[in-house]
Parts: structure tokens; sequence; C-alpha cells
């Protein structure tokens, strides 16, 4: 089957077009592979998102504790300790993770799993000896039209590559811990609050006896607002986890218009199914993500 997909499959990148110099099970050229778009100045301590100067000097004063904290981390502090990523969810990481779950482009897996691994690592120094490593499921029926998850694959991948980096880490695969109870709909377009509301509630934790007590690494695709990660670590916390941290391959960047309130998630999200009306970074319209009425879900 391996050598048919290969055999099949085209003598250019499908990121870039260029021709490739051999066949590969993975059609992604190496220039491409180096131009995968990495985070950079400073980012919140909690969710990892990047803190614009505007968020810094609205906050509290430089020095504070709570300085190093983006806003929505410090309006309703996360349910989960740290979530970290690979890079940014732009430009050729977005056309992979597109290839990935879209096109079925499974060898693309091993090397972007090799990615997350990387961003796992950045917390081997702080998180639990000893975690169960929990995909964010999808639902059912979108499950049966995929015919995967890219999630589970992409943390599959990951933890070989972790076993042999720290091999002293004990993560283990759980991918049955969660369950989607029901299918949400498309991210693209909603608000902070919006997202959060669309996904509240939306996991259950099949077996609470497994997750109680224990340490858990969350992982899923594409981190944006959060908002996922947030509706999952709650079930697990509510299960009774010990702790739970969050390992994505990429990180949706926020884009603050300048009035720094109306913010627009460049992201399609897991649930997006990349349609053509679904733009990637459809603006909000009039929306405040930080309004006062948006208080808290968590
Ligand atoms: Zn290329
Ligand atoms: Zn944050």
């Amino acid at each position: 089957m391996d050598a048919l997909g290969c055999a099949l499959l085209p003598a250019f990148c499908t990121l870039c077009g260029s021709p490739l110099p051999q066949l590969s099970s993975v059609p992604i050229c190496n220039a491409c592979w180096t131009e995968f778009p990495v985070q950079s100045g400073p980012s919140c301590a909690c969710c990892g998102d990047t803190l614009a100067a505007p968020a810094l000097s609205s906050g509290p004063p430089v020095g504070t504790s709570s300085a190093a904290l983006c806003r929505p981390c410090r309006l309703a502090p996360p349910p989960f300790v740290r979530a970290v990523a690979y890079g940014l969810y732009q430009d050729r990481m977005k056309q992979a993770i597109h290839a990935l779950k879209y096109d079925r482009l499974h060898p693309a897996a091993r090397r972007l799993g090799r990615m997350l691994a990387e961003a796992i690592a950045q917390l081997a120094a702080e998180a639990p000896a000893e975690m169960l490593v929990v995909p964010v499921p999808l639902h059912r029926s979108k499950n049966a039209q995929r015919g995967f998850n890219q999630a589970r694959s992409l943390a599959a991948h990951a933890l070989g590559f972790l076993r042999k980096t720290h091999p002293e880490w004990r993560l283990t695969l759980a991918p049955s811990t969660l369950m989607r109870l029901r299918a949400t709909e498309s991210q693209a377009g909603l608000t902070f609050r919006q997202r959060r509301l669309n996904v509240r509630g939306a996991f259950t934790v099949s077996d609470p006896s497994a997750v109680a007590g224990k340490h858990i690494l969350v992982i899923d695709d594409i981190f944006t607002t959060g908002a996922t990660a947030r509706a999952a670590a709650q079930a697990l916390a509510r299960a009774g986890a010990a702790s739970v941290w969050v390992a994505t391959l990429a990180r949706a960047r926020r884009v603050s218009n300048t009035g720094g309130f109306a913010v627009a998630y460049d992201d399609e999200t897991e649930d997006n199914p990349g349609l053509p009306g679904n733009a990637p970074g459809a603006t909000l319209q009039g929306a405040s993500v930080f309004s006062s009425h948006g208080q808290p879900s968590f």
C-alpha cells in the first residue's frame, strides 16, 4: 500500500509546487520544511500567545508576576497549566496542516509529529515525569468523514520521537480518554466568547477513574483562542485530573486592529472543513473580544 502510495504521488512539492529531486513518500521539499514560521518575541507564560505591545502597556506595571500573562489568561485563568506550540499557523505550516487534514497527506504526519515533539519538549523541565497523552477527539461523524484524527496521528508520532530524546519521561498515549459529545460548529469567525460557548460541554471523559489523580497532556493540531483546549481541560479537571498541559503543532496568530480590542484569528480551526466560504482570517464585525459582558466562562 505504501509503495503504491509513493508511486502515485506527484514529483512536485505539495506546498510550493517546485519539482522534487527524488520521489519521496512525503511530497514536501526541503526548502519548505525550513520555512515553517516560528513564534518570536515575548509570550504569555500560560497560553503562549504573543504579547503584543498594547497588551503589555495596558497591563499591570512590568515586574509584577501577571505581566507575563496575556489579557484573556488574566481575565479568566485557563484550566490548564501551560500551552506550548511549535510554530505559527500561517504560510507553510498552514499549508502542511491542510494537506494532512484535508488531502490526507498521512506521510507528513511523521515530520510534523517531530515538530510537535519539539513543542512538547519545551515542557520537559517543569511538567510531571509521568503523563497521559490525550489527543483532542473529533466527533464520531467527523472522524468517519475524515477517516482519521490528525491530533491522534501527530501525538503518536511525537511520542515516538520523545521516547528517544526523553527516554525517562513516561508519556503514555491514551487516545480514548476524551469523547466529543456533539459535533461543534465551525469556530471560524466566532469571537473569543462565542468560541467558548460553542465548545463548552463538548467533551466528556470516558472513564473518570482512569484520569483521577493523573497528569494529562492534551494534544491538538492548532491552538487558536484556546477555547477547545479550555473545554477539554475543564472536562479532564472535572474528572479529577491532577494537572492538565497542552501542546499543539501550531498557534494561530492573533491579529489585533489599531484599537487592540477587535481581534480576528487567522485560523480555520479543527472544525472547519476548509470550504471556500470560510475564508481564513474572517474578521469579526464589531466584535469586542474582551467586552465587559464577556464574563469568563471558566
Ligand atoms: Zn516546497
Ligand atoms: Zn495567555
